[in-house]
């Protein structure tokens, strides 16, 4: 029998975990409290269930080909940085693509998730939810929490009473000062430089499963799609070549990924070259250096008319010495 899998909430990392669980032969059940799917990225005038979401004029700071799913390249027509609205198009499409709305609740909210008195033996999960008033409780052999880190804001201000007035910037200034002082003296660390290198992380998460890209291997295979790697952008198709949840189409998505880089940039339809040209068009494109060299050559030749008897005059009377 299948196993069981309760995903909490639809937004990016909700969806990608029922195709995942598909993939798998799993058997997901999504709870979403909201009744749609897309999580912050549903767009609202007015957020009356209290929830965090993208603003109107929001526009994605990662580009397309460095945030899509890994098996499911944006459309190459769509923007390299797309507003709100586009970016939960494609949410959309991913869903209906591989079928996934099917398995979600909506207005459904996981009240709560406590592991079962047997769970040293069987791993599996009591999971409370609420819809519309009403309660219900399943088991579940797992639970994918998706539920996002930016939902609800996080401003401790009853904790801390003091937080919501910002010093004088005076105040502020100087503290920062003081900060850099301390960190050129090595007295303080720069937390700054704490960042993490994404790349890394996303090889060693792949090395752990087996599915990061072997270059060595790739050379030899496929000397094209290995420069691609090696030289390209990492972007997440490298992590589907290989492994567990290898696709087909990651190939053709990694060599292509710059024709969709390209494509919303072509604004204008320029003539296809491949075309045979028409007559005119050699004529404007050839005709104006074609009239320029033979001006140039008239030019040239009447100088050298005007000169000629005197040059030749030169040249031959040495020979017309000797014959005489
Ligand atoms: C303003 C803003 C701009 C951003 N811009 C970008 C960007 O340009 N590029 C980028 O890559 N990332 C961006 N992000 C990061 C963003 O967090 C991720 O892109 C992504 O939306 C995270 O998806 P998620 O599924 O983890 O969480 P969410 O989108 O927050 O989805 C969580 C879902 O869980 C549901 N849920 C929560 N609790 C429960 C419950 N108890 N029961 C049932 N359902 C529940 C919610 O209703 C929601 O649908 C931005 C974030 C913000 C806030």
């Amino acid at each position: 029998m299948a196993r069981r899998v309760a995903v909490i909430g639809a937004g990016v990392s909700g969806l990608s975990s029922i195709k995942c669980c598909l993939d798998e032969d799993l058997e997901p059940t999504c709870f979403e409290r909201s009744n749609d799917i897309g999580g912050l990225w549903k767009f609202t005038e007015t957020s009356k269930d209290g929830m965090t979401r993208v603003y109107r004029s929001l526009v994605t700071n990662v580009c397309k080909e460095m945030s899509c799913y890994s098996d499911f390249p944006f459309q190459e027509d769509y923007p390299n940085f797309m507003n709100q609205g586009k970016f939960w198009d494609y949410l959309k499409e991913f869903a209906e693509h591989f079928d996934l709305l099917k398995y979600i609740r909506f207005r459904t909210t996981v009240c709560s998730i406590m592991k079962r008195p047997d769970f040293s033996e069987t791993g599996q999960w009591d999971v409370v939810t609420e819809t519309e008033g009403k309660q219900e409780r399943a088991v579940f052999d797992a639970v994918m929490v998706c539920t996002g880190h930016y939902l609800n804001p996080r401003l401790p201000l009853e904790s801390f009473p003091g937080l919501c007035k910002i010093p004088p910037s005076q105040k502020l200034m100087a503290e920062a000062t003081k900060k850099e002082q301390l960190i050129e003296r090595g007295v303080m660390k720069d937390t700054s430089e704490d960042k993490l290198e994404f790349i890394l992380y996303l090889d060693d998460l792949a090395a752990c499963i087996g599915a990061k890209p072997s270059i060595p291997l790739l050379f030899l295979k496929d000397p094209r799609l290995a420069w691609e790697v090696f030289f390209g952008p990492c972007t997440p198709y490298q992590y589907r070549l290989m492994g567990p949840g290898k696709w087909d189409g990651a190939r053709n998505a990694i060599l292509t990924q710059w024709d969709r880089t390209l494509k919303p940039l072509k604004t204008r339809i320029i003539p296809d070259s491949t075309k045979p040209a028409s007559m005119s068009h050699y004529l404007k494109v050839w005709g104006a250096p074609i009239l320029l060299a033979s001006l140039l050559l008239i030019c040239k030749s009447s100088f050298f008319l005007k000169s000629a008897p005197d040059n030749l005059q030169d040249r031959i009377s040495p020979y017309l010495v000797s014959i005489w």
